[in-house]
């Protein structure tokens, strides 16, 4: 199977196995991910607002639009990366996803980056940021990417509905550099983090070359 056909059957997963079904009964749609399934560079946002569930694409609203433009500013277009959050319905009122919301996405993501194998993990806002890095201060940690090792048990669960139980759990190590950055939603509405965001992002194709050149 090509990295698409595996991508769209993880999206069909997450219908099929009911992932956190309160959201998705209040969503217009999933919002699974955009752009090359080959790309070095992932971006990961928190979760779709209301454009995104209207349009089924992530970062389409605007935030969407300072993403594209800072994209521009670095010579690369939509296309040309990849894009997701970690939680692929909208909540509601536009609040933040909760612990759980996360938790119960988050072998989706990491299935969804083991395809896609990004070179480098873009990381938009402190939730994102955090499920990688745990312990970080996103003020202080804005613009340093870390070498991360996960240790993640992916769970897949498979007819929840008749058989709550856990069907098929496999350890598994996953390796990636990680660069968490501000929102843009944030810096929108904040002038000094706002040419800050766009500061760190001048810096990523110094960042992605030194990983490609195994620096
Ligand atoms: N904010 C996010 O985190 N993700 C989107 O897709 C849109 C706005």
């Amino acid at each position: 199977m090509n990295k698409q056909a595996l991508l769209d059957q993880i999206a069909a997963d997450i219908v099929n196995h009911h992932v956190c079904p309160d959201l998705a009964k209040q969503a217009t749609q999933l919002v699974f991910g955009d752009g090359d399934p080959d790309a070095d560079l992932l971006f990961i946002g928190e979760a779709p607002g209301k454009k995104e569930d209207e349009q089924g694409m992530p970062f389409v609203g605007a935030s969407g639009k300072f993403l594209a433009e800072m994209l521009k500013s670095i010579h690369l277009t939509r296309s040309q990366v990849y894009i997701t959050n970690i939680v692929k319905y909208r909540p509601p009122a536009n609040r933040d996803p909760s612990p759980d919301e996360k938790k119960e996405f988050l072998p989706y993501l990491i299935r969804q980056i083991r395809i896609i194998k990004p070179k480098l993990i873009v990381t938009l806002g402190r939730h994102s940021g955090m499920q990688f890095l745990p312990d970080l201060l996103i003020s202080r940690d804005h613009g340093h990417p870390k070498r991360v090792t996960m240790n993640y048990e992916v769970k897949s669960m498979k007819n929840r509905e008749s058989n709550p139980s856990i069907l098929h759990t496999s350890d598994s190590i996953l390796r990636a550099v990680v660069l968490p950055l501000y929102h843009p939603a944030a810096a929108l509405y904040n002038g000094g983090q706002r040419q800050t965001l766009i500061d760190d992002f001048a810096i990523i194709p110094t960042i992605l070359e030194k990983i490609r050149n195994n620096k």
